[in-house]
């Protein structure tokens, strides 16, 4: 259905030259914000593919683009140049209304500050998402998945931050998406709950073959990519696979 294409050895495996499904592509992508008299050029000639089942993290400083790429990605930004190939669409000439529709079939988004509605249990919260598509996991297995089990009836304001934020990976996996994107998922919090949250996104690439992109200025949380990209300035300045990805639980920082 999608182009195919090479990839190399992925942890877990020992096949080599594996043929890998590219889910997204972007070629010469930039993006510019207007900024007093001129522009903020945000991103800059962006080439890059996101294969089936990877585990990829962009990572940069604070400034560098990130998230302005990842929106991108997600369908909730537009390009200002080049082109962005999404599921075989072409994401810079749908109408909003297939962009909705890609937003909500294909992707699960986890932000820094999880985004829970606060006027909704934790199980609520996740059953509102998996309300939106065909085919969603039993909300309470998202739950279980992410160790929530007993909290289900508790609402995002008495539970701890790095629950809150296992809920919101509860909510991203229950629509059983292609992808996962995580925009600094553990930027507010400690060492020890990042870990946490942490290990359940390993989980998600590893038993539910899903491909996870994860954004972070954090460079010891790259270690756990099996291929990760360094953005500086809006460009890409480095893109690596990683041959040995290291456990959530193996990160020091
Ligand atoms: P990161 O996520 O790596 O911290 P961002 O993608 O948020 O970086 O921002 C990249 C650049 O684009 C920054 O200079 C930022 O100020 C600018 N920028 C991001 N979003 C907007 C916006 N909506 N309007 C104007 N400038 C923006
Ligand atoms: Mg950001």
């Amino acid at each position: 259905m999608y182009n195919k294409n090479i990839l190399f050895q992925r942890k877990g495996t020992d096949v080599l030259n594996q043929e890998k499904e590219i889910l997204i592509s972007l070629r010469g992508l930039g993006k510019d914000f207007p900024s007093g008299n001129g522009v903020i050029n945000a991103l800059q000639n962006i080439d890059l593919d996101i294969y089936e089942n990877e585990f990829m993290v962009i990572h940069g400083e604070s400034g560098s683009g990130k998230s302005t790429l990842i929106n991108i990605i997600g369908g909730m930004d537009t390009l200002t140049k080049g082109k962005i190939i999404a599921f075989g669409q072409d994401l810079n000439r749908i109408s909003e209304r297939d962009l909705t529709k890609y937003r909500r079939k294909n992707i699960g988004f986890i932000f820094q500050n999880y985004n829970l509605m606060p006027n909704l249990t934790a199980e609520e919260n996740v059953q509102y998402i998996a309300d939106l598509v065909k085919d969603p996991m039993d909300v309470k297995e998202a739950i279980e998945k992410v160790g929530l089990t007993d909290r289900a009836d508790h609402f995002p304001g008495q539970l701890s931050g790095g629950q809150q934020q296992r809920v919101a990976i509860a909510r991203a996996i229950v629509k059983r998406p292609k992808l996962i994107l995580a925009d600094e998922p553990t930027a507010a919090l400690d060492h020890a709950r990042s870990i946490e949250v942490l290990s359940f996104i390993e989980k998600i690439v590893k038993n539910d073959k899903t491909t996870v992109v994860m954004v972070t200025h954090n460079a010891e949380i790259a270690k756990m990519a099996d291929r990760t990209v360094k953005i500086s300035n809006g460009r890409i300045t480095q893109i690596r696979e990683n041959k040995n990805p290291l456990h959530a639980e193996d990160l020091v920082w």
